[in-house]
């Protein structure tokens, strides 16, 4: 299993960092955890692109985690000529969030079909609404949910993701709680999205300050993978974004709560288990 983090960013914008997503990829079985900006064009980096997508999964419809969405079903939609279909599971809410998705690109769709004498639909999705607890099956891949918190985004899921005796637990924006817990135990990698609480602290701007209560900060992410005793910490979502000297300082301040390997990286990151 490859785990790639298509995007390292956050919705700060950044030139160099796409927003969240995270491609997991064993054989030819590609699965996309959330779709932030500049997803296709990472996927694309990556070795891979929406036609080759077994599934998305959505962590929460917070808009860093979906705005490219669309793009991601258009590049399906047309690469496949519109003879695939693209499964996507998500909280409650995906069902809407997407059907208005394709509200909003129909006069694309129009254009599109009226141009291609081989189009002749529009996307195809397959809409799956999870809850938390469930388990399912992709392929060779074995997924699970569990509920993750935060509030007042509701309601939010993680994932872990299994093929054979390899595990990652993949969770989204969320405090330590007991789902994360449950997803990340004994995992090969655990990647969370993360906060320095003791930089974002310091910003005098007070929405930025509002991150800080529904964010593992990374010494909580770091905790975590201590209790749930993971073989690896995959850090992604990183505010504020650390340039390649600050990868260093991050790593130690990891390291005085979590012994295992600890991944930091730009887009494009792999950890292969
Ligand atoms: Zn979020
Ligand atoms: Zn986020």
């Amino acid at each position: 299993m490859d785990i790639v983090l298509t995007g390292t960013g956050s919705p700060l914008p950044d030139a160099n960092r796409a927003g969240p997503s995270t491609l997991i990829k064993v054989d030819n079985c590609h699965v996309l955890v959330d779709a932030g900006r500049g997803v296709v064009m990472r996927m694309a980096g990556a070795g891979s692109l929406p036609i080759f997508l077994r599934a998305v999964l959505l962590t929460h419809l917070h808009s860093d985690h979906i705005c490219d969405l669309n793009d991601v079903i258009t590049t399906h939609w047309v690469m496949s000529q519109g003879n695939a279909t693209l499964p996507i599971y998500g909280p409650p809410g995906t069902q809407e969030f997407v059907e208005r998705q394709m509200h909003a690109l129909e006069a694309d769709i129009g254009y599109r079909i009226e141009h291609h004498d081989a189009l002749t639909n529009g996307p195809q999705v397959d809409i799956f609404e999870l809850s938390s607890g469930y388990q399912f099956e992709l392929d060779q891949l074995s997924v699970t949910t569990a509920a993750t918190e935060h509030a007042p985004v509701k309601p939010t899921l993680g994932y872990r993701i299994e093929h054979g005796e390899v595990a990652a637990a993949i969770v989204g924006d969320t405090l330590p709680c007991q789902g994360v817990d449950e997803l990340a135990r004994h995992a090969d990698a655990y990647v969370q999205t993360v906060v320095r609480s003791d930089l974002v602290s310091l910003s005098p701007n007070s929405m930025l300050l509002d991150i800080l209560d529904y964010h593992s900060d990374l010494e909580q992410a770091a905790q975590t993978a201590a209790r749930a005793n993971v073989k690896r910490l995959v850090l992604t979502h990183m505010v504020p974004a650390p340039s390649e000297d600050q990868y260093s300082e991050w790593i130690a301040i990891a390291q005085e709560h979590f012994d295992g390997e600890i991944v930091i990286g730009a887009d494009l990151t792999t950890v292969s288990l």
